[in-house]
């Protein structure tokens, strides 16, 4: 699958998406950018891009584009001959324009978007027992009061609650969407519903046996 280079990951809020974002920088060797994470870690060490970032991410409100896009594009400028994974960018069709514009001025491109689609039913009922490590980020899907990882306290998600996430499932929709109908439009989107609970590695199966038939077709 050495032609895959450039690996866009989108899904819904609380869709799983970290683990399966893990899950692909394991398997295919890719680096990998997670805006979310990226954006939490900032606010934590209270920086100014921080303080930025959190007025919106407080109100369960997407980071302007401006701001996203210069975070994404220096962490690209230094990670050219990187493969790489970006999770959670873009999520607007004008983060998804930017984007083309900054890879094709590199000479370069996005190779494939896996479209993890979990239905809003299957989310909602996860979301009660979702915990978020307070040091590492490692995430959790039972209610977990101490990081398996690092040991650390870990925290329910701030935006995690039941107004805040109807704001992010109608931002999903209206702005999220078209970008994989962007995507769609040029034939690079592997898509993985889920609508049944089950174990995360059945995902993962299931992404990677999608992106080998997928890297078989551009072959
Ligand atoms: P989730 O997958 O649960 O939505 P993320 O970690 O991807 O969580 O993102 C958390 C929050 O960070 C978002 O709700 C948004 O406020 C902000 N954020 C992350 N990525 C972007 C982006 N590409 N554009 C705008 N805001 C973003």
């Amino acid at each position: 699958m050495h032609a895959l280079q450039h690996f866009v990951l989108v899904g819904a809020p609380a869709s799983g998406k970290g683990t399966q974002a893990r899950f692909l920088a394991e398997t295919y060797h890719l680096e990998s950018l997670s805006t979310g994470a990226l954006l939490r870690h900032e606010i934590d060490r209270e920086t100014e891009l921080g303080l930025r970032a959190s007025s919106y991410m407080e109100r369960a409100m997407l980071v302007p584009d401006e701001i996203v896009n210069g975070i994404v594009r220096s962490w690209i400028g230094s990670h050219l001959e990187a493969s790489w994974l970006l999770d959670g960018y873009p999520r607007t069709v004008a983060q998804a324009e930017t984007l083309e514009s900054n890879l094709k001025a590199l000479g370069t491109q996005v190779d494939v978007v896996v479209w993890l689609d979990v239905s809003r039913e299957l989310i909602e009922a996860r979301m009660a027992k979702r915990r978020e490590c307070t040091q590492c980020g490692h995430t959790t899907r039972n209610g977990e009061e101490t990081c398996p990882v690092c040991h650390a306290p870990m925290r329910k998600r701030s935006d995690d609650n039941a107004a805040a996430f109807a704001l992010r499932w109608r931002d999903y929709e209206t702005l999220t969407e078209p970008v994989v109908r962007f995507y769609q439009q040029q034939g690079l989107v592997v898509h993985i519903p889920v609508t049944q609970e089950g174990e995360p590695e059945d995902v993962s199966r299931r992404i990677a046996s999608a992106l080998k038939a997928y890297a078989e077709s551009k072959n």
